[in-house]
């Protein structure tokens, strides 16, 4: 069974919606996970926003606009009186649920929560309706009855297999499709939780690792994985293929059409992914499998928001454990570190939430002088990086020559180097990256 994922630009019109319906049904039975239209999970955080600020009339303002809006795509998508109107009254039920937070007193995270997950469950709801309409055995698996992440907010393996087998064993053997909500999942306390923004993806890579789907596809509205970020460089290309670590570099250090740690369930059970174009379906697109081009550098993206941290200390050479007290402040503060480089003085590290930078600026000050830098962005090219590949470095480090440079790390693994550079200087890096490398 193939596991195929519609982005919310390719499910984000009534005209999207009938084409991902062409798509998907040729006869093979598959899962088919969607996002909420596009626009719609940033509007459902603008409506939290409003409920957080205590400012009911505005939220409601927004609701009103985006109930309209889904009432035309209703009037376009289906063509009988009865379907619009199951589709109206389904709709409806999720309206009506965002327009009570509006009435209440008090808004917690855990009501954000169930506002977010309003967007999946009402394009997975649209669809599906669709898809009975024109007459294909489709069902609609409830994605909070199988997706689950854990204490740590990591998702919940073993429950996810156990669960998505038992919801798929619910419906007759010949439904051809069955469809389901990205993004949205439960937590350890059983509330409605999410998989981070951009999560559909990990839900879909996650359902194909527990159903040990043949093939895992990212439909979206680019022809694969580009060799840089199309929004900041020009004329960049697809890359055929990529290997798992690679492609994981690629989306854990800023490629936005994959969600940072989705590759990873997917190479557990070695999984063929494939990013394909909603637009132009015929496009080869990437395929991310075991298979590595040697020898060559295949793409650049970049990771924003990044700070660095520096901590210097005189004692550091003869003091052993000095790292190792340096990493225990970042975990004991939740705070995991990017990029590391070390030299006989000192450590500089990077890390990209800096919720706890306070706490850990006070606590490093007690080893040696702390240094903070904001507005960072670590650039990383991938590819076949084996030191045995000569030259490579040496490339990649001249084509940033005119740009400062606050850490290089290389040797971490045999697919990526990174730069820290200052965001100022992130396009420029990138361009003249692909103008070396390209
Ligand atoms: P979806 O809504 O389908 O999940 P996203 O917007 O999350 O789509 O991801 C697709 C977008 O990712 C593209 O439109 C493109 O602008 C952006 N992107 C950033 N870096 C890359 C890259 N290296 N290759 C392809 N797309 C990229
Ligand atoms: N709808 C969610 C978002 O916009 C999840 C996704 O699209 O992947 O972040
Ligand atoms: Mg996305």
């Amino acid at each position: 069974m193939k596991v195929l994922k519609f982005g919310g630009t390719s499910v984000g019109s009534a005209q999207r919606m009938k084409e991902v319906a062409s798509l998907i049904c040729d006869g093979d039975q598959k899962i088919v996970v969607l996002s909420a239209m596009s626009g719609t999970t940033n509007t459902l955080v603008e409506i939290a926003d409003y409920l957080y600020k205590k400012n009911p009339v505005s939220a409601n303002e927004v609701i009103n606009k985006m109930e309209q809006k889904y009432a035309a795509v209703v009037e376009e998508l289906y063509s009988k009186e009865e379907t619009k109107a199951e589709a109206n009254a389904i709709l409806k039920v999720h309206f009506d649920l965002l327009r009570k937070f509006t009435q209440n007193n008090v808004f917690l995270l855990f009501d954000e929560k169930i506002i977010l997950a309003q967007g999946e469950l009402m394009s997975t709801a649209m669809v599906n309706l669709y898809l009975q309409e024109i007459g294909i055995k489709s069902v609609l698996l409830p994605a909070l009855d199988f997706m689950r992440i854990d204490k740590n907010n990591e998702p919940d393996l073993a429950y996810i297999r156990t669960n998505i087998t038992k919801s798929l064993s619910v419906f007759p053997t010949d439904t051809e499709i069955y469809i389901t909500q990205g993004y949205i999942c439960r937590n350890a306390y059983n509330e409605i939780d999410n998989l981070q923004r951009g999560g559909s993806d990990y839900t879909a890579s996650l359902i194909g690792a527990a159903v040990k789907a043949s093939e895992i596809q990212i439909w979206t509205d680019i022809d694969g994985m580009h060799n840089n970020d199309p929004r900041f460089v020009e004329n960049t290309k697809p890359v055929a293929t990529l290997h798992f670590e690679e492609a994981a570099e690629l989306a854990y250090f800023g490629a936005k059409i994959l969600h940072p740690t989705c590759i990873l369930p997917a190479k557990l059970e070695n999984i063929p992914v494939r990013l394909l174009n909603t637009m132009d379906p015929q496009a080869p697109g990437t395929l991310i499998s075991t298979k590595l081009t040697p020898k060559k550098i295949e793409a650049v993206a970049a990771k924003d928001n990044i700070t660095a941290i520096k901590i210097k200390s005189g004692r550091m050479l003869l003091a052993h454990g000095f790292l190792s007290k340096v990493f225990e402040c970042f975990a004991t503060h939740k705070t995991s570190i990017d990029m590391i480089t070390t030299s006989e003085v000192g450590v500089s590290v990077t890390i990209d939430n800096d919720k706890h930078l306070d706490e850990i600026v006070n606590e490093l000050k007690t080893f040696g002088t702390v240094t903070v830098e904001k507005d960072m962005v670590i650039v990383c090219v991938v590819g076949d990086m084996d030191s045995e590949n000569l030259g490579y470095q040496a490339k990649i480090v001249n084509a940033l020559k005119e740009i400062p440079v606050r850490m290089i790390s290389y040797g971490g693994s045999n697919y990526n180097v990174s730069f820290l550079v200052k965001a100022a200087d992130k396009k420029r890096a990138l361009e003249s990256l692909s103008k070396e490398l390209f």
